[in-house]
């Protein structure tokens, strides 16, 4: 959960999202262990320090962590500190009373590729590293929230620099999205960047879906971002040398070349959307119907054997 969104909530009701104590966050953080919650999203990283930061960066697409900008807005119109960092230890103390794992939210991650690997981001993360340190030495777990809009090229950078800062923290990431331009398919563009980043070394993937950036997502948007982003943490497991990745592709493989379609389907990490375009598709033979007759796995095969597999029967 994002406790903050719950805070500002009530307080909005109330009169307005201002109007939030630091006691009243508090609460609601508090109000959520006792709730059995597993991890609570934090941004502690959004320091007066780190705003000052901000505000002589001269950004593209300024804040766009909801949580953030929400914690932003409130310090700037009151101008007082963050409460989560300014009594951390208090944060801390719940989090550990209740076995609440902190995730260190970065409210000040890049929106955009023109504010990719800026200085804000890096101050935020320089604090965030500071604040695992603290949540490790009082026993309370934490992991660490990443960007956001980052190009390919600055994918391994950015996990490098997060795994030293912040001594090796899980790094959960939000895309990592490397174009700024695939409105309606941001799915796809943040799947490509969390391949990468997976491969490079992030722990955790937070999945986007094709209304990024657009709205609310319907369900449907919310399976087809799931979808895009299994198959992104699939091939990061491949790239880092899984042994369960590894075996599950060298099987699918042996069962694809035996033209073994039940063997196939039983692999796919999409089961069900296999068989339906397999179905949906037909052949008049065993092969599927992008090859047909021509099926060059078993033709070739055929050829060099002599026998057996040259007639493909009717499937
Ligand atoms: S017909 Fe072509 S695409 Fe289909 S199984 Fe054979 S080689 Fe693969």
């Amino acid at each position: 959960t994002v406790p903050i969104y719950e805070a500002e909530f009530r307080a909005a009701k109330r009169k307005s999202f201002f109007d939030m104590s630091a006691d009243e966050l508090f609460e609601v953080i508090e109000e959520h262990g006792r709730q059995g919650v597993d991890y609570i999203t934090v941004h502690v990283g959004v320091t007066l320090k780190n705003l000052e930061v901000y505000r002589n960066a001269a950004r593209t697409t300024g804040i766009v962590s909801r949580g953030g900008g929400l914690m932003a807005a409130w310090m700037l119109h009151r101008g007082e500190e963050n409460p989560l960092y300014a009594r951390f230890d208090d944060l801390l103390d719940i989090a550990r009373t209740y076995d609440m794992t902190l995730s260190l939210g970065d409210g000040l991650r890049p929106g955009s590729l023109a504010d990719s690997t800026d200085r804000p981001q890096i101050a935020e993360l320089l604090t965030i590293g500071e604040l695992v340190e603290r949540a490790r030495r009082a026993g309370v777990q934490a992991m660490v929230e990443g960007p956001g809009h980052i190009p390919l090229s600055e994918v391994a950078t950015n996990v490098q620099i997060q795994k030293k800062l912040t001594g090796h923290a899980p790094f959960y990431i939000l895309g990592m999205l490397p174009v700024d331009t695939a409105a309606g398919f941001d799915h796809i563009a943040g799947a490509i960047g969390g391949a990468l980043a997976g491969w490079m070394g992030a722990d955790m993937l937070c999945y986007l879906t094709p209304a990024e950036h657009l709205g609310l997502p319907t369900p449907e948007h919310v399976k087809q971002g799931v979808i895009a982003f299994k198959i992104a943490a699939h091939a990061a497991d491949v790239a880092r040398g899984n042994p369960k990745a590894l075996e599950r592709n060298r099987k699918m493989s042996e069962a694809r070349y035996r033209l073994d379609w039940e063997g196939q389907f039983a692999l796919a990490l999409y089961p069900e959307e296999a068989r339906r375009l397999k179905e949906e598709r037909g052949s008049r033979t065993k092969a599927c119907s992008m090859c047909g007759p021509f099926c060059p796995m078993n033709l070739v095969e055929a050829v060099l054997r002599g026998k057996g597999r040259l007639e493909l029967p009717v499937a």
